[in-house]
C-alpha cells in the first residue's frame, strides 16, 4: 500500500533546504544584531492556552486547532501560532530579568486544519520575534524594523506595510457599537460567517474578503476616529517613529487582524505574485494577553511571518539562493585502491574539503557521470599506479582539463581564506 503525505503537507526536500537555510540565517543574523534571544517552545500545548490566549471568537480556535485527548484524557493541541506560548514561557519562566524587557525570536512549524491552496497548508512554517514587557511604542516600531531588514538582506523589495490601530478594551467596544449601528440595515448582505461575527466580533467583518462583506463595510467608520487618547497617542507615536526610520507603510482601516488578543497596533506585510494569499507576515500589540492566559498585565508586541510564502514571494521575485549542497571534490577510484581512496577522503574532509565519493560498485566512468550530475567541480582520480607514485590526477569537470597533483597541493587548492 502505497502511504502519502497528509494532505496539507509537505517535505522539504534538497535541493530546496538550501532556500531555508539561507533565510534562516539571515533571520538569525539580524535577530542576533537587534539583541533577540532564541525561544523554542514546545510543538503541543494544552488547548487552554490557545483558547484562551488566542480567543474563542476567532477562525483559528473555533475550525482550525489540531486538536486530541492524550493518553490521560487531557485536551492537547498542535500548536496554530507562537505568540501565546512565548508570552506563557515569559511568565512561568519569569524572564522579567533581563532587563525587565524580553526580546525573543522563534523559527518553526505550525498547524492549522485550513483548506489547502498555494501559500496555504496544515502545517506551515512561521519565524516570529516578540518584545515583552513594555508599552514602548518604539518597540513596535523595531519590530517592523526588523521584518525590513530580513528583507532588505535577502534583496526583497516587492512588498508593502499594512498598519492600523485596533485600540483596546476601554475604546474598541464603542467602536465595534457604532460599526454594528452602521451595519444594521446592511446585516443581509453579510456572509454566513459575518453574520456570526456581526454578534460576537464584529471588527472581524471588516478584513472579510466576500464581495457582499467588502461592500457593506466600504464607508464604515474608521477605528482610528474612535481610539481612546492613550491609544490614539501610541498610534501617532508609532506612525512618527515610522517616518523617522523612513519606513513607508499604508494606513489601511480594514486590517484588523485575526486573533482576539491584539490591542494598538497591528499591521500586516502583503507581497506581490502571491494571489489571494498575499500575506507573508503579520503582527501586532498584545498588551492584554499575559493576562489573559494567567499572568499578570504584561505588554507586548510581535510579528509572524509565513516561512513558505516567504520563499515563494521570493521566487517570483526572481531572487536567486546560494547553493550550499556542491561539494567542493569527488573521489573517483578503482575498487583495487578502495582503502586508500576511502582513507584520502577523510584525510581531505578532516582539512575541510567537502569531498564525497560514489558508493556501491561502479565503474569508474559511472562515478565520473555521478560527480557530473550532482555538479561537482573537481575530481580526483585514484587507480593502482596513482597510490604507488603518490600522485593523483585531477580533473577540472567545466573545462575537461586534467593534471597531475599531489595530496598537499590538493589540500592547498581548497584552502579557504
Ligand atoms: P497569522 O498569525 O495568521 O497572521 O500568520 C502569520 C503569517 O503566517 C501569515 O501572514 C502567513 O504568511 C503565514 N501563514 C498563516 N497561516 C498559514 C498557512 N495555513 N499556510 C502557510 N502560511 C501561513
Amino acid at each position: 500500500m502505497k502511504i502519502g503525505a497528509p494532505k496539507g503537507t509537505r517535505y522539504i526536500l534538497p535541493p530546496e533546504i538550501n532556500k531555508w537555510h539561507y533565510i534562516e540565517s539571515i533571520i538569525r543574523e539580524v535577530m542576533n544584531l537587534y539583541s533577540f534571544y532564541e525561544i523554542r517552545t514546545p510543538i503541543f500545548e494544552y488547548t487552554e492556552l490557545f483558547q484562551r490566549g488566542i480567543g474563542d471568537t476567532t477562525d483559528i480556535v473555533n475550525k482550525e486547532m489540531y486538536t486530541f485527548l492524550d493518553k490521560k484524557g487531557r485536551s492537547i493541541t498542535l500548536r496554530p501560532e507562537n505568540t501565546a506560548s512565548v508570552v506563557r514561557a515569559y511568565i512561568e519562566h519569569k524572564m522579567y530579568g533581563l532587563g525587565g524587557v524580553g526580546k525573543f525570536y522563534y523559527i518553526g512549524p505550525m498547524f492549522r486544519y485550513e483548506r489547502p491552496q498555494a501559500g496555504r497548508q496544515r502545517q506551515f512554517h512561521q519565524y516570529g520575534m516578540e518584545i515583552i514587557g513594555t508599552k514602548d511604542p518604539k518597540a513596535d516600531v523595531e519590530i517592523i524594523k526588523a521584518t525590513e531588514e530580513i528583507y532588505k538582506r535577502l534583496g526583497f523589495t516587492d512588498y508593502k506595510i499594512l498598519i492600523n490601530s485596533v485600540g483596546c478594551p476601554k475604546c474598541r467596544p464603542y467602536y465595534e457599537e457604532e460599526l454594528k449601528l452602521y451595519l444594521k440595515d446592511k446585516y443581509d448582505q453579510l456572509c454566513d460567517d459575518c453574520k456570526v461575527r456581526y454578534h460576537k466580533n464584529p471588527l472581524r467583518i471588516l478584513d472579510c474578503k466576500r464581495e457582499g462583506c467588502r461592500r457593506a463595510t466600504e464607508s464604515a467608520p474608521k477605528i482610528i476616529d474612535y481610539l481612546c487618547e492613550e491609544c490614539k497617542i501610541h498610534f501617532e507615536k508609532v506612525l512618527s517613529y515610522l517616518d523617522a526610520l523612513n519606513i513607508k507603510y499604508e494606513i489601511n482601516h480594514r486590517l484588523v487582524r485575526g486573533l482576539d488578543y491584539y490591542t494598538k497596533t497591528a499591521f500586516e506585510v502583503i507581497a506581490g505574485g502571491l494571489g489571494a494569499q498575499d500575506a507573508v507576515g503579520g503582527g501586532g500589540r498584545y498588551d492584554g494577553l499575559a493576562q489573559e492566559i494567567g499572568g499578570k498585565e504584561i505588554p507586548g508586541v510581535g510579528f509572524a511571518g509565513g516561512m513558505e510564502r516567504l520563499i515563494l514571494a521570493l521566487s517570483h521575485a526572481g531572487i536567486e539562493f546560494p547553493r550550499e549542497d556542491i561539494q567542493d571534490l569527488f573521489v573517483v577510484f578503482r575498487e583495487e585502491v578502495e582503502k586508500e581512496a576511502f582513507a584520502l577522503i577523510f584525510r581531505l574532509r578532516e582539512k575541510g574539503v567537502k569531498a564525497d565519493y560514489a558508493l556501491g560498485k561502479k565503474s569508474i566512468k559511472a562515478q565520473l557521470k555521478e560527480a557530473d550530475k550532482k555538479g561537482v567541480k573537481y575530481v580526483v582520480i585514484i587507480g593502482e599506479e596513482e597510490v604507488e607514485k603518490k600522485i593523483l590526477t585531477l580533473k577540472n569537470m567545466e573545462t575537461g582539463e586534467g593534471k597531475k597533483i599531489t595530496e598537499k597541493e590538493l589540500y592547498k587548492l581548497f584552502e579557504k581564506e
